[in-house]
């Protein structure tokens, strides 16, 4: 495409027949194609008269809402740039975030304004009222989203700067699952590629329903940006609550379904009798992403939604979401694999101790290279030359191997691997393993320090209602199937295990809370 087009004009151009983009699935409010481009238009125009040029930062703090992508996409047409904050981050996070990234404007809703630092004076557009501006003496409030909707457009706000394909569009901050969230610059360039991998994997004009917070990447060039590109109808939640979502289904029909695996833990450990009030019969595909899936949990799944396929992706923030996914039914076979190589992805399986490139089968670090890779870390160029090397490959942090015929399969992250005597042992098998047991409704497993053997595992158990499970039983459940050096030497058991958005384990309060109590 065309080096100045921008990522907004590049979806609003894309040949479809689509009429219906967003559903608001609580009040059912909808929002047909013709009015999203006009809203976008007109809201965009109100942004340059208040000033957004070219470059600037405007945040959005907001849950999931049939307005959300209205912003980001008007944003983007300006050649601004949209940074989204995470609506259950606490203050202090997202203070962090605004220092970071010095937006000149915030998006938010009257629940969420609260949350935004009160010392600066960061003007504020409400997403959800026209009238209450003047009741929040803290923010500074300049407008509302529904007012600059329904604002009349006027020639002279019309002037655009414009924009190259290697301008940063959209500035995510990765979960910070490992450490510190980082914000990665995604360009026009990246979102647009993303769209051309989706129309090779998805096809047009189905319909979904997107519960994934739209502020996680999987969600924000997905649901908010590649999706509209095809002419998909999207139902949108505003979080994930699994009557809702089933009953969403059950009303919507939709053919398809994108979840992270604690969803799909959820949907598996929910009771039978729930689940079969509703109709979900229209279901056909459920994509999952974002966090291991374990071939145990996709199995108790297709068994309890029979007729519903499970297609694995994988990806990260840095590479605009998709990198690998299972593209045709067929492929749902093979359980455990994220699937094939996205269009125009390269990648290899590299030594992280040599760096030599391995081949088929064997387990290395994941190298890829792709026209979706991000332009590199915001304010952080020492990160950035740590992550792309000089020939531009993303070294992914991120542990797997590629069999014969090309599945990606990811065995864990490089940096959780449990250091056990000399041995490395990877906390998804194991907790894949413990999640086959009839009596584990979930599972974590983590590191321990040990004197004699550096570290070795233990885990965090959630038994289904009415279990005895015991701490010996699980032991030996789990000895009886690896080599010894794996074995869980220790079990503590929860109420629940803490996640994140995209479903990630957060290894770090689990690790706290062993060491707090040795
Ligand atoms: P940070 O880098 O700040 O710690 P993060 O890596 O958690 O944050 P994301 O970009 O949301 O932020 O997550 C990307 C990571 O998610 C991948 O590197 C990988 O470890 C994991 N992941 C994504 N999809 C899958 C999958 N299908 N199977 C296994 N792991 C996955």
């Amino acid at each position: 495409p065309n080096q100045h087009l921008d990522v907004t004009t590049f979806i609003s151009s894309q040949p479809h027949r689509g009429e219906t983009a967003f559903v608001d699935a609580v009040t059912g409010r909808r929002l047909g194609f013709s009015e999203l481009w006009l809203g976008v238009e007109r809201v965009a125009s109100r942004l340059h008269a208040l000033g957004v040029r070219k470059g600037d930062v405007v945040i959005i703090l907001s849950p999931n809402s049939i307005l959300f992508p209205v912003v980001s996409l008007s944003v983007m047409s300006l050649g601004a740039v949209i940074t989204t904050a995470n609506p259950i981050n606490t203050p202090g996070e997202i203070s962090n975030q605004i220092e970071d990234s010095r937006p000149v404007l915030a998006f938010t809703t009257r629940n969420l304004v609260s949350k935004l630092p009160s010392s600066n004076d960061l003007p504020v557009v409400l997403m959800d009222d026209s009238r209450a501006a003047s009741s929040f003496s803290r923010a500074k409030i300049v407008g509302s989203l529904e007012a600059m909707m329904e604002t009349e457009l006027s020639e002279s706000s019309r002037a655009k700067q414009r924009v190259s394909q290697d301008d940063t569009a959209a500035l995510l901050y990765s979960s910070g699952t490992t450490g510190t969230s980082k914000g990665v610059m995604l360009t026009h360039r990246n979102l647009i590629a993303l769209v051309q991998a989706y129309r090779a994997r998805f096809g047009l004009e189905k319909r979904t329903v997107c519960t994934i917070p739209m502020c996680h990447v999987f969600s924000f060039a997905g649901f908010a940006t590649s999706l509209i590109a095809l002419g998909w109808t999207i139902v949108v939640l505003p979080k994930f609550e699994m009557n809702q979502l089933l009953s969403a289904v059950e009303i919507h029909r939709p053919s398809h379904l994108s979840l992270v695996p604690p969803m799909l833990v959820a949907m598996v450990n929910g009771a039978r009798e729930i689940n079969s009030k509703y109709d979900l019969s229209s279901l056909r595909t459920v994509v999952v992403g974002g966090a291991p899936l374990s071939r145990e949990v996709t199995e108790k799944f297709v068994e309890r939604y029979s007729g519903v396929r499970v297609l694995q992706g994988y990806g990260l923030t840095e590479t605009t979401a998709v990198v690998a996914s299972m593209f045709s039914e067929e492929e749902t076979e093979r359980y455990g694999s994220s699937g094939l190589l996205a269009p125009d992805v390269e990648a290899k399986i590299v030594d992280p101790d040599t760096g030599r490139v391995f081949g088929v089968d064997q387990t290395g670090e994941f190298w890829v290279r792709s026209p979706t890779v991000m332009k590199g870390y915001y304010n952080n160029e020492e990160a950035t030359a740590s992550t792309i090397d000089s020939e531009g490959w993303l070294m992914t942090g991120d542990l797997c191997y590629i069999d014969s015929e090309g599945f990606v399969f990811v065995v864990d992250r490089l940096k959780e691997l449990i250091k056990c005597n000399g041995y490395q042992v990877a906390p998804a098998e194991l907790e894949a393993l413990l999640l086959a047991h009839r009596e584990i409704a979930d599972a974590a497993v983590i590191p321990i320090p040990d004197m004699k053997a550096g570290q070795y595992p233990m885990a965090y158990i959630v038994r289904t209602a009415g279990s005895n499970l015991s701490e010996s039983e699980i032991m030996s459940f789990v000895a009886k199937q690896v080599s010894p050096y794996k074995r869980i030497r220790k079990v503590t058991f929860l109420a629940s295990i803490p996640k994140n958005p995209s479903g990630k384990i957060l290894r770090r309060e689990l690790i706290k809370l062993t060491t707090s109590k040795l």
